[in-house]
């Protein structure tokens, strides 16, 4: 059997528009017509296939971005939501009811830590946080109320590996879904293949590469995708997260040139990374064979894409990244901003931001460095000259 690739996987299915436009076109109907009467309460009811409904539940265009994540990920189904928070927010509670309980990664991004530590506690769902590199920690964290294992393949900000199969034989041995946001990853790793039930996608970064909007993805099996668009209980239909159209054909195009900025964040990625090490600098990146989890990455990945566009640095205290930051884009390294998978660089202390709902202690229990520098590094064309830059922005700051 040929090898995999998500690229390709995309590329033959060959999508077309419905009047053979090359890019599907955009469907800007709140609502559709039947013929019939009965169809449209077949419809309601979920029962025919290539009717719409209403563009809450399904529209044409979202379709077509869906299928072609299906295709990425070799799921049998996906949803489009407005953002990879309603992605995550409506996976969880799809699973998890009152006096359930989820076993989750202590580095996950942050906005997925609150919702989980904070606001769950609403519905009187608990967790327990673990550094899910602990296989043990997992195990033992489990208890008969457990419904779901959450991960991220490569954490935030840490950039920990989840061993996805391991943690799937945990999940599955206790009737619990496995739930992977693969949001640093894509291309890269493939986490159904590894037994994840769920594959969560904030599309805002890499998926879509703008930084032009929020979006978000969920990939799974068909019958997980239709009991989220339920009309009786479905959270994708009840909660209404649903992306807008006129996003979906944006994101499409932008999906289709994934690939090619994966390898090149890579290859970029790479370089630093070697050359931060060169100058003695406290580097964390998952290509280097030094790595924690490097083999673990290995053995999981789709290896044209690479090691990814994430790298860590630490410079010891939160004043000297800050200022180092700062000068990095006077410089014109690229943007002191969250986010990631933009084609410009970005760069954040993670402590400060997007992990600054995580309370100081865990921080210092997960490991995070208050001056961690979080890279997500750009295309660059000549990442020569941009690592000389950097290089000169750090020996300025003392
Ligand atoms: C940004 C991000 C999210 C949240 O996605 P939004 O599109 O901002 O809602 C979730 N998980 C990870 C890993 C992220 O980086």
């Amino acid at each position: 059997m040929k090898k995999f690739d998500p690229a390709v996987a995309i590329q033959d299915l060959n999508q077309i528009g419905e009047y053979h436009g090359v890019n599907p076109s955009v469907t800007d109907s709140a609502t559709f017509a039947f013929p019939k009467a009965q169809t449209m309460t077949d419809t309601f009811h979920g029962e025919t296939e290539g009717y719409f409904l209403y563009s809450r539940h399904w529209n044409p265009s979202n379709k077509f971005l869906a299928d072609a994540l299906a295709a990425m990920e070799d799921t049998e189904a996906a949803w489009v939501t407005g953002s990879g928070m309603a992605a995550i927010t409506c996976a969880i509670l799809q699973i998890c009811s009152a006096g359930d309980h989820i076993v989750s990664s202590m580095t996950t991004y942050g906005g997925t830590f609150a919702f989980i530590n904070n606001y769950l506690k609403k519905f009187k769902i608990e967790a327990t946080f673990v550094n899910i590199t602990d296989l043990d920690a997992v195990k033992k964290a489990m208890r008969p109320n457990t419904k779901m294992i959450y991960t991220e393949t490569m954490t935030n900000p840490l950039l920990q590996i989840s061993n996805l199969p391991e943690l799937a034989k945990i999940a599955h041995a206790n009737n619990a879904k496995l739930v992977c946001d693969n949001t640093f990853t894509p291309m890269m790793v493939t986490p159904a293949h590894f037994g994840v039930d769920v594959v969560i996608y904030s599309m805002t970064k890499f998926i879509n590469g703008k930084n032009d909007c929020v979006a978000g993805a969920i990939c799974s099996t068909a019958e997980f995708i239709n009991s989220l668009t339920n009309v009786n209980d479905g959270t994708a239909m009840l909660l209404g997260p649903v992306l807008a159209p006129q996003l979906s054909v944006s994101i499409l195009k932008n999906l289709h040139t994934l690939h090619i900025r994966m390898m090149q964040h890579s290859k970029n990625a790479m370089y630093l990374a070697k050359r931060f090490k060169e100058i003695g600098l406290k580097c964390n990146y998952p290509g280097l064979p030094e790595f924690k989890d490097h083999e673990l990455l290995k053995s999981m990945m789709n290896e044209a894409y690479g090691f990814g566009g994430m790298i860590s640095i630490d410079m010891g205290t939160a004043d000297k990244a800050a200022k180092i930051m700062e000068k990095m884009q006077e410089e014109g390294v690229g943007f002191l901003a969250v986010s990631l998978g933009y084609f410009k660089t970005l760069f954040s202390n993670s402590g400060k931001s997007t992990s600054s709902e995580v309370p100081e202690d865990i921080q210092k229990e997960m490991g995070m460095s208050e001056g961690l520098i979080r890279f997500s590094v750009g295309l660059d064309m000549d990442i020569e000259k941009t690592f000389e830059t950097i290089k000169k922005c750090i020996e300025s700051i003392k």
